[in-house]
């Protein structure tokens, strides 16, 4: 029996989950949950899943869970330090942690399972974006297990050679190529993206995600931050990635070798097909998702992506070229921008506007620990409220 840990197990990768594990129960025991505040979904995963540990991040949450555990006799302990996240992604029980706590959140409970050598299966990319040299580091230094659920970088896992994947040069690997579905935006004027609103931005044409990713995918940032996760999971320069416009969201990603020849990982967009993979990794196990109807499919289209609409893509391209803490910058800054956009505090345009100001303002300087990270952070964060505080829409 394999110990999971589900770092944010009310979201939407949270979800698909224990979806995934549901059919495998005699594979895996869910070790513990833990969310940020949706004490009802929570309370019915443990009723459920009957974890060892739970723990909500909110305090109120906190508290009303373990009353309902109470009153629902249920043997599941809920932790309450703040420091119960680190704690259990790197208890002596856990074997795996499934990293799915949406933003900077995720960071530090994932290093510690990176620290402590544990199996990550990484959905939370911020984790990557933010800190990808010194996790990556830490990931090698305790042989822990990197795999990503990203549908992207887990169709590139399921294409590179068996033998050593983290090696390209000496595989004949050409380049990755991303596919992105292009978002809700993909046929939008310049004009027109001035004035979408929220409402309009969570609309995904594919797949059904947390609001943050959902954002990001509306502005192509997600792509963006995906091609600096592909850098550090796949130890390859940003020059050798592509990014392809597949509006489909049939092939997730794919593979140009040396000889010309081009692998592809096909599916329908739905998040189980990934976690099921890295679960079993390198096995393949029943995911509860249907095979791929290609007659019903019909056609797969491709274009380029427009950078002059979607300039968050460019600035992932420029922070990875600067480097240090740049990134770090991008990530904190985007974080800040999503959630005023949602509170409609800026528009949809002016969203590339701040990151790209904060990583103009803040020097560019090396990152030699987490808390350097978390202070680039937390640095960025404040520039850009105090950015969002001079812009904000009068209406
Ligand atoms: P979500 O918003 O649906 O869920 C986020 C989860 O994190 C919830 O359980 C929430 O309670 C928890 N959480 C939020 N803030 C927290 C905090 N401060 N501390 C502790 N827990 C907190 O998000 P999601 O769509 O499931 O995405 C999760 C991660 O996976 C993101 O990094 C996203 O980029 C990545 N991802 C998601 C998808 C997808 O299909 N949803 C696909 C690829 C990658
Ligand atoms: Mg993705």
């Amino acid at each position: 029996m394999e110990n999971i840990v589900i770092l944010g197990s009310t979201g939407s990768i949270g979800c698909n989950a224990l979806q995934v594990i549901k059919l495998h129960q005699d594979k895996y025991k869910v070790f513990a949950l833990t969310a940020n505040r949706n004490v009802e979904r929570l309370t019915e995963q443990c009723s459920e899943f009957e974890p060892q540990f739970a723990f909500a991040l909110n305090q109120e949450a906190n508290q009303q869970l373990k009353k309902n555990l109470i009153a629902l006799n249920l043997k599941t302990i809920v932790l309450d330090d703040d420091k119960s996240l680190d704690w259990l992604s790197s208890h002596e029980e856990t074997d795996t942690v499934i990293s799915a706590i949406v933003g900077a959140a995720g960071l530090k409970p994932t290093m510690a399972a990176a620290n402590s050598g544990k199996k990550i299966l990484l959905a939370n990319k911020e984790t990557l974006v933010m800190a990808g040299e010194l996790f990556v580091k830490a990931v090698k230094h305790s042989n822990a297990t990197l795999i990503p659920i990203d549908s992207e970088h887990n169709a590139i896992l399921q294409v590179l050679p068996q033998s050593k994947r983290l090696n390209y040069k000496s595989n004949g690997i050409r380049k990755i190529l991303l596919t992105a579905s292009g978002g809700p935006f993909r046929t939008a004027t310049k004009e027109e993206l001035k004035h979408v609103t929220p409402k309009e931005a969570l609309r995904h044409p594919n797949w059904i995600m947390g609001k943050k990713i959902t954002i990001d995918s509306a502005t192509m940032m997600n792509k963006g931050l995906e091609v600096i996760e592909a850098c550090w999971l796949f130890d390859i320069p940003a020059s050798d990635i592509e990014v392809v416009i597949h509006p489909q969201s049939i092939i997730h990603s794919l593979v140009e070798y040396v000889d010309g020849s081009t692998l592809a990982q096909l599916g329908n967009p739905d998040m189980r097909t990934p976690i099921a993979y890295a679960l079993s990794h390198p096995e393949r196990i029943e995911s509860g998702v249907l095979g791929l109807d290609l007659i019903k499919t019909k056609r797969l289209d491709f274009e380029a992506p427009d950078l002059d609409k979607f300039p968050c893509i460019g600035l992932a391209y420029k922070a990875l070229q600067i480097g240090k803490n740049t990134p770090t910058i991008l990530n904190a800054a985007n974080e800040v921008a999503v959630d005023a956009f949602l509170n409609e505090s800026i528009t949809f345009n002016q969203i590339a506007e701040l990151i790209e100001f904060c990583m103009d303002t803040i020097e560019s300087q090396p990152l030699d620990s987490i808390e350097t990270v978390l202070e680039v952070d937390s640095k960025t964060r404040h520039l850009a409220l105090s950015w969002i505080d001079r812009h904000t829409l009068t209406t």
